[in-house]
């Protein structure tokens, strides 16, 4: 399979060969097409699977084919979660590259660093939100994050997200976002509770696993 294959805008695709891509890893080939169709996905990846870009494309695609509800004031259409700085930072450096071309804002929050600037570009708009669970709850009780045009919701490292004790936070963020909306989650591996947590969220999923 190539990615000319996956049905993803040429913008999409010139960023992608850009970084040097040449072939959809497996996790990329069997997610991006589920997730275009608008299923709800439940994923079995480690980290180094390409999996970021597994989620990335296909949201991205979408929020192209949608264009910028500017008249909306820029509301927050896509949130990954995911445990650690580091990773929210890398995610959101990926998706930076991937949308390169398109006519979208990402930005990134986490906690152990200052509001304000984060505050201060979410306040200027953002499609896509990547956040620490802790940070975002901050944010959001503070009244400086509206999560109600999230159509997209990801759950990146699950199983870390669990390890690390996130699972209430995690809860709560997923009471504040509309229920009605596509929700992917990726783990690496699968407790009951991370099983018990995508029956709660997922809506009758497709299953892949690299
Ligand atoms: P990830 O598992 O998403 O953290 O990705 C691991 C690394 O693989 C990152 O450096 C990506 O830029 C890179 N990568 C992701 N997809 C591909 C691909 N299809 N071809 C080559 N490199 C890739």
């Amino acid at each position: 399979m190539t990615f000319d294959e996956l049905n993803l805008a040429p913008a999409l695709l010139r960023a992608v060969q850009e970084l040097g891509y040449d072939t959809p890893t497996p996790i990329q080939a069997q997610a991006i097409p589920l997730v275009l169709e608008g299923h709800d996905l439940l994923a079995g990846a480690q980290t180094g699977t390409g999996k970021t870009a597994a989620f990335a494309l296909p949201i991205l695609q979408h929020l192209a084919a949608s264009g910028v509800e500017r008249a909306a004031g820029r509301p927050i259409r896509a949130l990954i979660l995911t445990p650690t700085r580091e990773l929210a930072a890398q995610i959101e450096e990926s998706i930076r590259g991937y949308a390169k071309y398109l006519d979208i804002r990402s930005t990134v929050i986490f906690g152990g660093v200052g509001m304000n600037p984060q505050v201060e570009r979410i306040r200027r708009g953002v499609d896509v939100l990547v956040a620490t669970p802790g940070r975002l709850l901050d944010l959001q009780q503070q009244g400086l994050l509206d999560l109600s045009g999230v159509q997209t919701l990801v759950l990146d490292e699950a199983d870390r997200m669990l390890d690390m004790g996130f699972i209430h936070d995690v809860k709560k963020v997923l009471a504040l976002v509309p229920r009605d909306k596509q929700s992917l989650l990726f783990s690496a591996t699968f407790s009951d509770e991370i099983r018990a947590l995508a029956a709660g969220l997922l809506r009758d999923p497709k299953s892949v696993q690299v």
